[in-house]
Protein backbone atom coordinates (compact mmCIF):
# COMPACT_ATOMS: atom_id res chain seq x y z
CA UNK A 1 0.00 0.00 0.00
CA UNK A 2 1.48 3.45 -1.16
CA UNK A 3 0.37 6.07 1.32
CA UNK A 4 0.39 10.24 1.61
CA UNK A 5 0.80 11.29 4.72
CA UNK A 6 -0.24 15.98 4.34
CA UNK A 7 1.42 17.32 7.44
CA UNK A 8 4.68 16.45 9.16
CA UNK A 9 2.52 17.27 13.11
CA UNK A 10 2.08 14.91 15.79
CA UNK A 11 -1.24 13.30 14.05
CA UNK A 12 0.74 12.73 10.55
CA UNK A 13 3.94 11.76 11.83
CA UNK A 14 2.27 9.23 14.71
CA UNK A 15 -0.10 7.99 11.22
CA UNK A 16 2.73 7.46 9.31
CA UNK A 17 4.57 5.55 12.12
CA UNK A 18 2.56 3.26 12.56
CA UNK A 19 2.21 3.17 8.68
CA UNK A 20 5.67 1.94 7.77
CA UNK A 21 5.47 -0.57 10.84
CA UNK A 22 2.81 -2.06 9.56
CA UNK A 23 4.52 -2.57 6.11
CA UNK A 24 2.97 0.61 4.12
CA UNK A 25 5.07 2.55 1.78
CA UNK A 26 4.54 5.93 3.34
CA UNK A 27 5.84 9.76 1.87
CA UNK A 28 5.33 12.74 4.67
CA UNK A 29 4.97 15.92 2.58
CA UNK A 30 5.16 19.52 5.17
CA UNK A 31 4.93 22.63 4.11
CA UNK A 32 7.13 24.14 7.38
CA UNK A 33 11.39 23.99 6.71
CA UNK A 34 10.75 21.79 10.18
CA UNK A 35 8.50 18.80 11.65
CA UNK A 36 6.38 19.19 14.30
CA UNK A 37 3.93 21.96 13.45
CA UNK A 38 2.06 23.54 16.40
CA UNK A 39 4.26 20.99 18.64
CA UNK A 40 6.84 23.68 18.20
CA UNK A 41 10.18 25.22 19.64
CA UNK A 42 11.82 28.34 17.62
CA UNK A 43 15.42 29.83 18.46
CA UNK A 44 15.69 32.98 20.29
CA UNK A 45 19.02 33.63 20.86
CA UNK A 46 20.53 30.40 20.74
CA UNK A 47 18.15 29.21 22.97
CA UNK A 48 14.85 27.01 22.11
CA UNK A 49 11.34 28.12 23.83
CA UNK A 50 8.38 26.07 23.29
CA UNK A 51 5.91 28.91 21.69
CA UNK A 52 2.92 25.86 20.69
CA UNK A 53 1.98 23.51 22.96
CA UNK A 54 3.29 24.12 26.26
CA UNK A 55 3.22 20.65 27.34
CA UNK A 56 1.48 17.08 27.38
CA UNK A 57 -0.49 14.89 29.26
CA UNK A 58 -0.33 11.00 28.85
CA UNK A 59 -3.14 9.47 30.11
CA UNK A 60 -3.91 7.11 27.43
CA UNK A 61 -2.50 3.85 27.70
CA UNK A 62 -1.13 3.53 24.62
CA UNK A 63 0.57 7.46 24.56
CA UNK A 64 1.74 6.67 27.81
CA UNK A 65 3.81 4.09 26.10
CA UNK A 66 5.17 6.95 24.05
CA UNK A 67 5.91 9.31 26.41
CA UNK A 68 7.74 6.36 28.77
CA UNK A 69 9.79 5.93 25.14
CA UNK A 70 11.00 9.68 25.10
CA UNK A 71 11.68 9.43 29.30
CA UNK A 72 13.83 6.48 28.71
CA UNK A 73 15.98 8.32 26.25
CA UNK A 74 15.89 11.21 28.00
CA UNK A 75 13.68 13.35 25.47
CA UNK A 76 10.80 13.53 27.70
CA UNK A 77 10.02 14.34 30.97
CA UNK A 78 7.22 14.40 33.88
CA UNK A 79 7.21 18.32 34.27
CA UNK A 80 4.75 19.19 37.03
CA UNK A 81 1.04 18.20 38.36
CA UNK A 82 0.70 21.66 39.69
CA UNK A 83 -0.07 25.04 38.14
CA UNK A 84 -1.42 28.35 39.68
CA UNK A 85 -4.98 29.47 38.71
CA UNK A 86 -5.60 33.76 38.51
CA UNK A 87 -7.49 35.33 39.87
CA UNK A 88 -6.02 34.73 43.01
CA UNK A 89 -2.77 32.36 41.99
CA UNK A 90 -3.71 29.34 44.09
CA UNK A 91 -1.64 26.07 42.97
CA UNK A 92 -4.33 23.63 41.64
CA UNK A 93 -3.08 19.96 41.54
CA UNK A 94 -3.91 18.09 38.19
CA UNK A 95 -2.49 15.22 35.76
CA UNK A 96 1.13 15.00 35.21
CA UNK A 97 2.46 17.62 32.15
CA UNK A 98 5.16 16.51 30.34
CA UNK A 99 7.89 18.70 29.43
CA UNK A 100 11.35 17.83 26.57
CA UNK A 101 14.81 19.55 27.86
CA UNK A 102 15.26 19.89 24.19
CA UNK A 103 12.10 21.71 23.29
CA UNK A 104 9.04 19.90 22.84
CA UNK A 105 9.44 19.68 19.03
CA UNK A 106 12.33 17.44 19.25
CA UNK A 107 9.51 14.78 20.16
CA UNK A 108 8.56 15.58 16.45
CA UNK A 109 11.85 14.83 15.18
CA UNK A 110 12.42 11.60 16.92
CA UNK A 111 8.97 10.43 15.10
CA UNK A 112 9.65 11.69 12.24
CA UNK A 113 13.16 9.77 11.98
CA UNK A 114 13.77 7.20 9.51
CA UNK A 115 10.35 7.84 7.86
CA UNK A 116 10.53 9.13 4.33
CA UNK A 117 9.29 13.20 5.38
CA UNK A 118 9.95 16.20 2.53
CA UNK A 119 10.02 19.55 4.36
CA UNK A 120 9.18 22.51 2.67
CA UNK A 121 7.09 20.71 0.31
CA UNK A 122 3.56 22.65 0.32
CA UNK A 123 0.60 20.46 -1.23
CA UNK A 124 -2.38 22.56 -2.96
CA UNK A 125 -4.47 19.83 -4.37
CA UNK A 126 -4.79 15.91 -3.02
CA UNK A 127 -2.59 13.99 -4.48
CA UNK A 128 -3.62 11.13 -7.15
CA UNK A 129 -0.85 9.08 -7.52
CA UNK A 130 -1.70 6.86 -4.23
CA UNK A 131 -3.73 4.54 -2.92
CA UNK A 132 -4.31 6.41 -0.16
CA UNK A 133 -4.14 10.03 1.09
CA UNK A 134 -4.33 11.40 5.21
CA UNK A 135 -4.37 15.10 5.27
CA UNK A 136 -3.23 15.28 9.20
CA UNK A 137 -4.18 19.09 9.98
CA UNK A 138 -7.06 21.45 11.13
CA UNK A 139 -9.76 21.62 8.88
CA UNK A 140 -9.76 24.99 7.58
CA UNK A 141 -6.69 24.19 5.80
CA UNK A 142 -7.36 20.77 4.53
CA UNK A 143 -10.43 22.91 2.97
CA UNK A 144 -7.81 24.57 0.95
CA UNK A 145 -6.75 21.15 -0.52
CA UNK A 146 -10.74 20.44 -1.95
CA UNK A 147 -11.25 17.29 -0.33
CA UNK A 148 -14.14 15.04 -1.05
CA UNK A 149 -17.90 15.44 0.33
CA UNK A 150 -18.08 13.62 4.07
CA UNK A 151 -14.06 15.13 4.67
CA UNK A 152 -15.10 18.64 3.33
CA UNK A 153 -18.20 18.58 5.53
CA UNK A 154 -16.29 17.39 8.88
CA UNK A 155 -13.99 19.71 7.84
CA UNK A 156 -16.09 22.78 7.46
CA UNK A 157 -17.63 22.00 10.77
CA UNK A 158 -14.90 22.21 12.92
CA UNK A 159 -14.36 25.64 14.35
CA UNK A 160 -10.80 27.33 15.06
CA UNK A 161 -9.56 29.94 17.54
CA UNK A 162 -6.56 31.86 17.08
CA UNK A 163 -3.67 32.25 19.65
CA UNK A 164 -0.55 34.66 19.85
CA UNK A 165 2.05 33.69 22.06
CA UNK A 166 4.87 35.99 23.52
CA UNK A 167 8.37 35.06 24.37
CA UNK A 168 9.33 36.64 26.92
CA UNK A 169 13.50 37.10 27.77
CA UNK A 170 14.27 38.61 30.95
CA UNK A 171 17.44 40.24 32.54
CA UNK A 172 17.02 37.72 35.55
CA UNK A 173 14.40 35.22 36.98
CA UNK A 174 12.62 37.73 39.07
CA UNK A 175 9.58 35.27 39.98
CA UNK A 176 9.13 32.81 42.78
CA UNK A 177 8.77 29.28 41.04
CA UNK A 178 5.54 28.99 38.80
CA UNK A 179 5.89 26.81 37.22
CA UNK A 180 2.82 27.54 34.90
CA UNK A 181 -0.34 29.30 35.30
CA UNK A 182 -3.99 29.37 33.70
CA UNK A 183 -5.74 33.15 33.80
CA UNK A 184 -9.19 33.04 33.78
CA UNK A 185 -11.48 35.83 33.22
CA UNK A 186 -8.69 37.78 32.17
CA UNK A 187 -9.05 39.73 28.76
CA UNK A 188 -5.57 39.47 27.14
CA UNK A 189 -3.72 36.66 28.67
CA UNK A 190 -5.02 33.08 28.73
CA UNK A 191 -2.00 31.56 30.03
CA UNK A 192 1.79 31.70 31.10
CA UNK A 193 4.17 29.24 31.38
CA UNK A 194 8.39 29.10 32.91
CA UNK A 195 10.28 27.77 29.80
CA UNK A 196 13.33 27.76 31.74
CA UNK A 197 11.52 25.37 34.36
CA UNK A 198 9.85 23.17 31.91
CA UNK A 199 13.01 23.29 29.75
CA UNK A 200 15.11 22.39 32.59
CA UNK A 201 18.04 25.11 31.92
CA UNK A 202 16.67 27.37 34.41
CA UNK A 203 16.36 30.23 31.70
CA UNK A 204 14.34 33.50 32.38
CA UNK A 205 12.23 32.83 29.52
CA UNK A 206 7.96 33.06 30.50
CA UNK A 207 5.73 32.30 27.39
CA UNK A 208 2.31 33.75 27.65
CA UNK A 209 -0.66 32.93 24.98
CA UNK A 210 -2.79 34.96 24.07
CA UNK A 211 -6.56 34.77 24.26
CA UNK A 212 -8.47 34.17 21.32
CA UNK A 213 -10.03 38.06 21.21
CA UNK A 214 -6.84 39.74 21.78
CA UNK A 215 -5.18 37.37 19.21
CA UNK A 216 -8.37 38.11 16.48
CA UNK A 217 -7.45 41.82 17.12
CA UNK A 218 -4.09 41.36 16.02
CA UNK A 219 -3.74 38.60 13.18
CA UNK A 220 -2.33 40.85 10.51
CA UNK A 221 0.04 43.06 13.03
CA UNK A 222 0.95 40.01 15.87
CA UNK A 223 3.89 41.95 16.80
CA UNK A 224 1.55 44.59 17.84
CA UNK A 225 0.43 42.26 20.94
CA UNK A 226 3.66 41.36 21.86
CA UNK A 227 3.96 44.58 24.11
CA UNK A 228 0.32 44.24 25.49
CA UNK A 229 1.00 40.73 26.40
CA UNK A 230 4.29 41.42 28.31
CA UNK A 231 2.31 44.30 30.09
CA UNK A 232 -0.03 42.03 31.44
CA UNK A 233 2.52 39.15 32.41
CA UNK A 234 4.36 41.65 34.33
CA UNK A 235 0.92 42.58 36.08
CA UNK A 236 -0.04 39.16 36.89
CA UNK A 237 2.97 38.58 38.55
CA UNK A 238 4.41 41.91 39.77
CA UNK A 239 7.53 41.71 37.44
CA UNK A 240 9.47 45.40 37.27
CA UNK A 241 12.04 44.26 34.73
CA UNK A 242 10.99 44.60 30.85
CA UNK A 243 11.52 41.74 29.09
CA UNK A 244 12.50 41.36 25.46
CA UNK A 245 9.67 40.29 23.24
CA UNK A 246 9.01 37.81 20.58
CA UNK A 247 6.03 36.62 19.40
CA UNK A 248 4.53 33.72 16.91
CA UNK A 249 1.00 33.96 15.59
CA UNK A 250 -1.12 30.75 15.13
CA UNK A 251 -3.61 31.79 13.33
CA UNK A 252 -5.63 27.95 13.70
CA UNK A 253 -4.89 27.21 17.40
CA UNK A 254 -7.29 25.85 19.31
CA UNK A 255 -10.26 24.09 17.73
CA UNK A 256 -13.69 23.65 19.69
CA UNK A 257 -14.57 20.32 21.59
CA UNK A 258 -15.95 18.41 18.24
CA UNK A 259 -19.84 17.06 18.48
CA UNK A 260 -19.19 13.07 17.52
CA UNK A 261 -16.53 10.77 18.78
CA UNK A 262 -15.22 9.38 15.87
CA UNK A 263 -11.43 9.92 15.39
CA UNK A 264 -11.22 10.82 11.88
CA UNK A 265 -13.33 11.55 8.95
CA UNK A 266 -12.75 9.43 5.48
CA UNK A 267 -13.85 10.02 2.12
CA UNK A 268 -13.06 6.97 -0.28
CA UNK A 269 -9.39 7.29 -0.19
CA UNK A 270 -8.73 9.97 1.70
CA UNK A 271 -8.63 10.67 5.36
CA UNK A 272 -9.19 14.02 7.99
CA UNK A 273 -7.07 13.34 10.86
CA UNK A 274 -5.58 15.61 13.74
CA UNK A 275 -6.50 17.08 17.16
CA UNK A 276 -9.93 18.34 16.08
CA UNK A 277 -10.83 15.31 16.81
CA UNK A 278 -11.26 14.96 20.75
CA UNK A 279 -10.01 17.17 23.58
CA UNK A 280 -7.40 19.71 21.93
CA UNK A 281 -4.32 18.18 22.83
CA UNK A 282 -0.60 16.23 21.71
CA UNK A 283 -2.31 13.04 22.71
CA UNK A 284 -5.56 13.70 20.36
CA UNK A 285 -3.62 14.25 17.42
CA UNK A 286 -1.05 11.62 17.99
CA UNK A 287 -4.43 8.93 18.75
CA UNK A 288 -5.91 10.28 15.59
CA UNK A 289 -2.92 9.79 13.69
CA UNK A 290 -2.43 6.65 15.09
CA UNK A 291 -6.35 5.20 14.22
CA UNK A 292 -6.29 6.49 10.33
CA UNK A 293 -3.02 3.80 10.14
CA UNK A 294 -4.82 1.21 11.86
CA UNK A 295 -8.30 1.27 9.99
CA UNK A 296 -5.69 1.81 6.53
CA UNK A 297 -3.82 -1.17 7.66
CA UNK A 298 -6.42 -3.64 8.55
C1 LIG B 1 -0.71 28.12 21.53
C2 LIG B 1 -1.01 26.66 21.66
C3 LIG B 1 -0.97 26.07 22.92
C4 LIG B 1 -1.22 24.69 23.06
N1 LIG B 1 -1.11 24.11 24.29
C5 LIG B 1 -1.22 22.77 24.40
C6 LIG B 1 -0.94 22.11 25.63
O1 LIG B 1 -0.52 22.73 26.60
N2 LIG B 1 -1.09 20.76 25.69
C7 LIG B 1 -1.47 20.01 24.60
O2 LIG B 1 -1.55 18.79 24.69
N3 LIG B 1 -1.73 20.61 23.41
C8 LIG B 1 -1.60 21.95 23.29
N4 LIG B 1 -1.82 22.57 22.09
C9 LIG B 1 -2.36 21.76 20.99
C10 LIG B 1 -1.31 20.89 20.30
O3 LIG B 1 -0.21 21.67 19.92
C11 LIG B 1 -1.98 20.25 19.11
O4 LIG B 1 -3.08 19.49 19.59
C12 LIG B 1 -1.13 19.31 18.26
O5 LIG B 1 0.20 19.74 18.16
C13 LIG B 1 -1.82 19.22 16.90
O6 LIG B 1 -1.13 18.35 16.04
P1 LIG B 1 -1.71 18.06 14.59
O7 LIG B 1 -0.75 17.13 13.93
O8 LIG B 1 -3.14 17.64 14.70
O9 LIG B 1 -1.77 19.46 13.83
P2 LIG B 1 -0.57 20.48 13.45
O10 LIG B 1 0.48 20.45 14.50
O11 LIG B 1 -1.22 21.78 13.16
O12 LIG B 1 0.05 19.87 12.13
C14 LIG B 1 -0.46 20.14 10.84
C15 LIG B 1 0.73 20.20 9.88
O13 LIG B 1 0.23 20.24 8.54
C16 LIG B 1 1.06 21.13 7.80
N5 LIG B 1 0.29 21.56 6.63
C17 LIG B 1 -0.88 22.25 6.61
N6 LIG B 1 -1.29 22.47 5.35
C18 LIG B 1 -0.36 21.88 4.53
C19 LIG B 1 -0.23 21.76 3.12
N7 LIG B 1 -1.13 22.28 2.27
N8 LIG B 1 0.85 21.09 2.63
C20 LIG B 1 1.78 20.56 3.47
N9 LIG B 1 1.71 20.65 4.83
C21 LIG B 1 0.64 21.30 5.35
C22 LIG B 1 1.35 22.25 8.80
O14 LIG B 1 2.48 22.99 8.40
C23 LIG B 1 1.57 21.46 10.09
O15 LIG B 1 2.93 21.09 10.25
C24 LIG B 1 -1.54 23.92 21.92
C25 LIG B 1 -1.55 24.52 20.66
C26 LIG B 1 -1.27 25.87 20.53
C27 LIG B 1 -1.23 26.48 19.15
Amino acid sequence: MDVVVVGAGVAGLSCARALAGGGARVRVLERGRVAGGRLASKRYGGRYADIGAAYFVADDPAFAAQAESWRSRGLARPWTDTLRVYPGGDPSTGPVRWAAPGGLRSLATDLADGLDVRLSTRVDAIPGDTDAVVLAMPGPQALRLDPPGAVAEVARAQTWQPVIAAVLTYPAREWDTLPGAFVNDHPLLATVCDDGDRRGDGAPVLVAHSTAALAAQHLEDPAAAGPVLAGAVGELLGLAARPEVQVHRWTYAQPSPPAGSAPYAVDGRVWLCGDAFGRPRVQTAWLSGRAVAQSLLS
